[in-house]
């Protein structure tokens, strides 16, 4: 059972089960508390089941190398168990020579959590019970209320991901991009095609699909992500149904979709969203928010999880300097949150919410200038480096690398030269 005043985690996504099991590897007591039944989570066979509380539990999950370090540094039985159970390192590109990513299907990484967890005996996991609010007094938490009562705490951390309904007012956006997904199992031969890239782009073959990539997980899995450019209405199924048939004979895409396996209907995400707190931390005395509860980012550039890891490593240090110096956990949080949250989530704006020439939202409009100058720095040098200048730019890439890995924060992009074509 969890102590009295022990510390509640709302949530056990990867960010959430990320920061208790810090906590708990430190000898902290921590309760977990969970919508979803267990059962949901961590089928290993084929594809999970969905899952009610984090739907995009089926999407594969590359973790950044920054956050696979991040794994490795502070959750490292967690590690060594997906790679055991079939995650493993990628490059971005076929012919890349860093591994970029670790890539694997979310589930094996919520089940090596939940394996893992059972070797913690001051963590304690409660499953298919949901929290209904806070239960504070004078501003301060005292607990977390479910249907069964209130459950105290002397800190909350909210790690309940992008429908959280605590927390300090948000903005949220929406793409023009419409985003669908299909998992799917590859012949060996269609894998080894792959060369050992996290995902492969179809475009410019195919004019049907905004955006278009096969991604691969542990083998033999992998899924199709078609995102489909819209305003408003979404589109018909013809259309989505059709760009589907259109993947499988893209010239790029041929070989190694040639035998696939669908394994689930096509899953239908709607238009892309995104979300950030517009304070990094809460009015609540004792009330952390992490992860997509503090900011969703673009799902396209693939960093919400990453950046979740990085966050729970960096409060559950904090907490366990000194579980009760809140001001000194929201110092590190608030840093967290301007260094990388909210410039990662801009950047995620730039790249996919906002057409050509459009304002964006007048919270976000600063922070949106700089993530396009930073963008525009970005492609510059990758156009660059593609060119015949890549001797040249060894620095500059360097740093690029660092910071799309989440090895550095984008605030290192201000030190790079504004042309880089001599
Ligand atoms: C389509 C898609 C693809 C993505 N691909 C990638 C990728 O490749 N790489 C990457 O790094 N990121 C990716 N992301 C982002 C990543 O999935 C999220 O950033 C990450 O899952 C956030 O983790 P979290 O723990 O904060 O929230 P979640 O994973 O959403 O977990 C929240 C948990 O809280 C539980 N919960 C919710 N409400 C309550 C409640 N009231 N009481 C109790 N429990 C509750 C939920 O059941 C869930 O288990 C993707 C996102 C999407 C949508």
């Amino acid at each position: 059972m969890v102590q009295r005043n022990g510390i509640v985690v709302i949530g056990a996504g990867l960010t959430g089960m990320s920061v208790a099991m810090m906590l708990a590897r430190r000898g902290l007591p921590v309760l977990v508390v969970e919508r979803d039944r267990r059962e949901a989570f961590g089928r290993r066979e084929g594809y999970p089941a969905l899952r009610a509380g984090a739907a995009h539990a089926r999407r594969p999950h590359q973790l950044m190398a920054g956050a696979r370090d991040v794994l490795r540094r502070s959750l490292p039985d967690v590690a060594k168990r997906v790679y055991e159970l079939g995650a493993r390192d990628v490059i971005e590109y076929p012919g890349a020579s860093q591994a970029a990513f670790m890539s694997l299907r979310r589930a094996l990484l919520e089940r090596a959590m939940l394996e893992c967890a059972d070797g913690l005996p001051t963590l304690t996991l409660r499953f298919g019970e949901r929290v209904l609010g806070l239960s504070c007094a004078d501003g301060t938490v005292q607990g977390v209320r479910t249907a069964g009562g209130v459950l105290p705490a002397r800190l909350v951390v909210d790690a309940t991901g992008i429908r959280t309904r605590l927390g300090t007012p948000y903005l949220g956006m929406r793409s023009y991009l419409y985003y669908t997904s299909r998992p799917v199992r590859l012949t060996a031969e269609g894998f080894a095609a792959t060369r050992g890239a996290v995902s492969l782009r179809a475009e410019p073959e195919l004019e049907e699909g905004g955006h278009v990539r096969l991604f691969l997980h542990d083998p033999p899995f992998a899924s199709i992500l078609v995102a489909l450019r819209g305003e408003g209405q979404p589109p018909e199924q013809r259309v989505v149904e059709e760009t589907y048939r259109a993947v499988l004979s893209s010239r790029r895409l041929g070989t190694p979709l040639r035998g696939v396996e669908p394994l689930a209907p096509i899953q239908d995400f709607g238009y892309l969203r995104s979300r950030i707190r517009l304070s990094p931390t809460s009015q609540v005395h004792g009330l952390h928010q992490v992860g997509d509860a503090l900011a969703a980012l673009n799902p396209l550039t693939s960093r919400g999880a990453g950046l979740g890891l990085i966050q729970a490593e960096l409060l559950a240090e904090a907490v366990a300097r000194d579980v009760d110096d809140f001001a000194a956990q929201q110092e590190v949080m608030a840093s967290a949150y301007h260094e990388w949250v909210a410039p990662h989530w801009a950047m995620g704006v730039v790249q996919a919410f906002l057409r050509p020439g459009a304002e964006p939202p007048a919270e976000a409009a600063d922070l949106v200038a700089t993530a396009r100058r930073r963008w525009r720095r970005i492609r510059e040098l990758r156009q660059a480096w593609h060119g015949d200048q890549g001797a040249l730019l060894k620095d500059h890439r360097k740093t690029v690398l660092e910071v799309l890995a989440l090895q550095a924060p984008p605030a290192v992009l201000d030190s790079l030269p504004e042309r880089t074509n001599p």
